[in-house]
């Protein structure tokens, strides 16, 4: 979606720190990081939230995970841990409107979330 702006920076149209990119999913720097890393694991398609999920987004979905696990790799993170977050709709803090999970590493986390 041309407005959408995850789709712009994985179209390139908008600068961002891209850490991982392939045919199917993109990861880069969170513009307002809330720990040493944190990153934006998007797939190409644009979904709006996690609700709109249908039956054929199951691989792509699942394929987010995995890119978190190079981006593990790269950031030295397979020791210490990170906790992968993904927010739906405005209650949960949504604010941009395509499937995101984010990636948040380098410090220790409470739980629960607030
Ligand atoms: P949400 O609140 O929707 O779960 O997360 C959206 C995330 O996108 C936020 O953490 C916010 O800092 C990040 N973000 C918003 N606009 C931009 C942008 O233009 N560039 C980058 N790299 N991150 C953004
Ligand atoms: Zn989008």
């Amino acid at each position: 979606m041309a407005e959408c702006l995850f789709c712009r920076i994985a179209a390139g149209e908008i600068p961002a720190k891209i850490v991982f990119r392939d045919e199917k999913a993109v990861a880069f720097e969170d513009i307002n990081p809330q720990a040493p890393v944190h990153v934006i694991i998007i797939p190409k398609k644009h979904i709006p939230t996690l609700l709109d999920l249908t039956d054929e987004d199951q691989s792509i979905m699942g394929y987010l995970y995995v890119v978190a696990n190079h981006i593990a790799a790269d950031k030295s993170l397979t020791e210490s841990g990170f906790r992968l977050v993904a927010n739906c709709k405005e209650s949960a803090g949504q604010e941009v409107f395509h499937v995101h999970i984010h990636m948040l590493g380098g410090r220790e986390f409470g739980w629960p979330p607030g």
